[in-house]
C-alpha cells in the first residue's frame, strides 16, 4: 500500500474548530521541535466496526484528527477488525457516515487491520524465531488459572519451552486449520511474574474458524487486539497513538511488541511514507475518556439497549450515538465545539449533560430560524374580526439576524393557541390568557377573552375573544399587555407529530453497580409522541433535518427519516432553557 499519492493530506475538511493547549500537543510540539518524527504528524481512528459511534467516539475523532489538521499530518481511519463475530459491514458503513457527517475526512484509502493479517502473520513467525513466541496448548481455563491474578504471580504453562521448530511447525499447522477452536493459542514468551497482567505472556492469536467481513474464510486464526494494533500503527508509520486511560496498563505489551520486532522490517512491512533512516516506532498516549451523566457510553450496553428494543434502532433520537444525536437535531459543529470544551486530560471525569445541551443551544439560537408551532392546540375564534376576511403578517425569521429574511403568516377570524396559555382560574401574576384578560400575539394583535365554550366535560374547547387592531405591532400608550403568547392560523396550519425526547436514564450514573442493572434506571417518559400539533404554514417546505426554534417551546427539528410531506414530524431537540450557561458562568 501506498498513502503518498494522497495530495490532501490534512486531517480534515473545511472544519474550523478552536485550538486550546492540551497536554497530548504539547508533547507533539516537543517532537516537532526535536525533529523526531522529521517533522511529521501521524494519527488514526481505529474503531471496531461491532456497533454505532457514540459522543465518547466524537472525542477520540476530534483529538486525532483535530491533532493532524494543527499539524499539517493526517489521520487514518483504520478498522480495528480483529473480531469477526462482532462486526458487520453495517457497522462500517455507520462509522464512516458519522465521520463524515462530523466534518473530518481521513488520509487516502480506508484501513483495515485485517488488511495486514498476512504482515502480521509474518511478523508472529519472527518472534517465534527468536523464541519470543510460543505454541500453548492449555485450555482457555486452564490458561486462566495459570495466569494468577493482582495479588500472586502466574505459572509457567508446561508448553513454553517447545523447540523453535515445533513452534514454528504448531502455528503453520494453526494457519491452515488442522486445529479446533481453544485447542491451541500463540503467546508472546514474556514474563510470568510480572507484576502486569498484560505482559504474563498474553495470547496474540487465537483459532477462530468464523468467517470474516473482509476476509472471507481465508484464516482460521486471529490475531488479538494488542498484538494487532501496535504493528497496525507501525505499518501505517503512526507518530502518535492515541487512546483511551484503560489502555495504559498494555502500553508495557504495545512497547514490547515492536521492540522485539525486526525495525527494519517493520519499516519494509509499512506505508512507506517515510525513509528507514526517519522511520521512528509510535508511541502510545493515553487520555481520559468521555463520560456523560444520565448516560451510558458502551457499545456492547448501546447494542442491548438496541436488541431488546428499549430504543427504536441505533439512530433513537434519546440514544448517545452520533446518528442518534443527529436525528435529534445536533449539528456538527456543536459536538465539535462541545469536545474541545471538553478538553483533553489524563484524569477521569464525568461531564454534566447539560453542557452537551448547552452546545448545540448555543449553535442553534444563532442558526435557526423561528417559528410557531401549537403543541396543544385550543381554539379561538376573534368575535370582531370580519366574517370571511384575512391578512398576510410579515415576521422576521430572526430576531437578530436579519440576513434570514422574513416569512409570511396568514391571519384571520380563527386561530389555535396552546391550551396550556389558557387559565380559566389563574394564579396570581399569570401573563398568558385568560377571562377578561389581554394578552399579545406573536407579531400579531392584543386580544381579550370575553368567553369560554366548554365540552360536556367541562373542559375549554374554544375561546370567544375580541382583538383590538390598533396593536399590530404597537402598544397603544397606557396599556399594559401581561404576556406574549405563540399562535397559528386554523384554516392554514398544518397538522405535524411532535417527538417530545427527555433524558433516556432517570438516575445520574446509570452504570452505578450498587443501582443494581442501568435498565432499570431508564426513564419511561422519555419520550412522548404528540399528534395532532398545528404549525404555522411556512414549515410546509422544511427539509428534513432543518432546525427551527418554536417559539416558546424550544428547538426542533425535521425528522430525517420519518417526516413525510402529508404527514411532518418534529423532534424535540432541546429546550430553550439553559441551566448549565446559568451554572458555568
Ligand atoms: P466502548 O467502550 O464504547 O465499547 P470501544 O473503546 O470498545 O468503545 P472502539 O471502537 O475500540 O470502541 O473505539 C475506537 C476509539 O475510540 C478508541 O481509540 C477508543 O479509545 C475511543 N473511545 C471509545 N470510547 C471513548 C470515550 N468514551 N471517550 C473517548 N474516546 C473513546
Ligand atoms: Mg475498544
Amino acid at each position: 500500500m501506498n498513502a503518498s499519492d494522497n495530495s490532501g493530506n490534512s486531517g480534515s475538511a473545511g472544519v474550523a474548530t478552536p485550538v486550546t493547549s492540551n497536554f497530548i500537543r504539547h508533547i507533539i510540539e516537543q517532537d516537532l521541535h526535536s525533529g523526531k518524527h522529521a517533522g511529521r504528524v501521524q494519527t488514526r481512528f481505529p474503531p471496531e466496526p461491532n456497533g454505532f459511534l457514540h459522543i465518547g467516539h466524537a472525542k477520540s475523532i476530534c483529538l486525532n484528527f483535530g491533532t493532524a489538521q494543527a499539524n499539517d499530518g493526517r489521520c487514518n481511519l483504520r478498522f480495528d477488525d480483529t473480531n469477526p463475530e462482532k462486526e458487520s459491514q453495517e457497522f462500517i458503513n455507520s462509522i464512516m457516515a458519522d465521520i463524515q457527517w462530523l466534518g473530518f475526512s481521513w488520509s487516502g484509502e480506508i484501513r483495515y487491520a485485517s488488511s495486514y493479517f498476512e504482515a502480521l502473520f509474518e511478523f508472529a513467525l519472527q518472534l517465534i524465531r527468536a523464541g519470543k513466541a510460543y505454541v500453548c496448548s492449555l485450555t482457555p481455563e486452564q490458561a486462566r488459572e495459570y495466569r494468577g491474578n493482582l495479588t500472586s504471580p502466574g505459572r509457567e504453562s508446561p508448553y513454553r519451552n517447545r523447540s523453535i521448530k515445533e513452534n514454528l511447525d504448531l502455528f503453520i499447522r494453526m494457519r491452515a486449520g488442522e486445529f479446533s477452536d481453544g485447542t491451541h493459542s500463540l503467546r508472546a514468551r514474556i514474563d510470568m511474574a510480572s507484576p502486569n497482567i498484560n505482559m504474563r505472556d498474553p495470547v496474540i492469536y487465537r483459532i477462530r474458524h468464523v468467517e470474516h467481513h473482509q476476509t472471507g474464510a481465508q484464516w482460521p486464526i486471529y490475531p488479538m487486539y494488542d498484538y494487532a494494533h501496535c504493528i497496525s500503527d507501525a505499518i501505517e508509520c503512526i507518530t502518535h497513538s492515541l487512546c483511551t486511560l484503560e489502555f495504559e496498563d498494555h502500553r508495557p505489551l504495545y512497547d514490547w511488541i515492536l521492540q522485539n520486532l525486526d525495525k527494519s522490517s517493520l519499516h519494509a512491512a509499512s506505508d512507506g511514507v517515510t525513509t528507514e533512516a526517519e522511520y521512528v516506532l509510535p508511541r502510545q498516549i493515553e487520555f481520559a475518556r468521555l463520560n456523560i451523566n444520565y448516560t451510558v457510553m458502551s457499545k456492547r450496553k448501546l447494542k442491548e439497549l438496541v436488541i431488546q428494543g428499549f430504543v427504536n434502532g441505533w439512530d433513537d433520537p434519546r440514544m448517545p450515538t452520533l446518528s442518534g444525536l443527529r436525528r435529534r437535531g445536533y449539528t456538527p459543529a456543536s459536538i465539535r465545539n462541545f469536545c474541545e470544551r471538553v478538553g483533553i486530560s489524563r484524569s477521569e471525569s464525568v461531564v454534566d449533560v447539560g453542557m452537551l445541551e448547552h452546545s448545540i443551544r448555543e449553535d442553534l439560537d444563532r442558526s435557526s430560524p423561528r417559528a410557531m408551532c401549537v403543541l396543544r392546540p385550543l381554539k379561538v375564534t376573534l368575535r370582531n374580526y370580519p366574517q370571511g376576511a384575512s391578512e398576510t403578517l410579515i415576521l422576521p425569521c430572526h430576531p437578530k439576524e436579519t440576513s434570514m429574511g422574513a416569512r409570511e403568516l396568514p391571519f384571520g377570524r380563527e386561530l389555535f393557541i396552546d391550551a396550556a396559555d389558557f387559565e380559566e382560574v389563574p394564579p396570581p401574576q399569570y401573563k398568558r390568557l385568560s377571562p377578561g384578560a389581554e394578552v399579545r400575539l406573536r407579531g400579531a394583535y392584543v386580544i381579550r377573552c370575553e368567553e369560554i365554550v366548554k365540552d360536556a366535560s367541562g373542559q375549554p374547547v374554544e375561546l370567544i375573544c375580541s382583538y383590538d387592531n390598533a396593536t399590530l405591532g404597537v402598544n397603544p400608550q397606557g396599556r399594559k399587555v401581561a404576556g406574549v403568547i405563540h399562535w397559528v392560523p386554523a384554516g392554514e396550519a398544518l397538522d405535524v407529530e411532535v417527538r417530545i425526547y427527555d433524558r433516556l436514564f432517570s438516575k445520574e450514573n446509570p452504570d452505578d453497580k450498587n443501582g443494581g442493572d442501568y435498565k432499570e434506571c431508564l426513564n419511561p417518559d422519555s419520550l412522548l409522541v404528540m399528534t395532532g400539533c398545528k404549525a404555522e404554514p411556512s414549515l410546509r417546505t422544511a427539509l428534513p433535518e432543518a432546525s427551527f426554534q418554536f417559539e416558546r417551546e424550544g428547538y426542533f427539528c425535521v425528522d430525517r427519516l420519518d417526516s413525510t410531506a402529508d404527514r411532518m414530524v418534529f423532534n424535540r431537540t432541546v429546550t430553550l432553557r439553559d441551566s448549565w450557561a446559568k451554572i458555568s458562568s
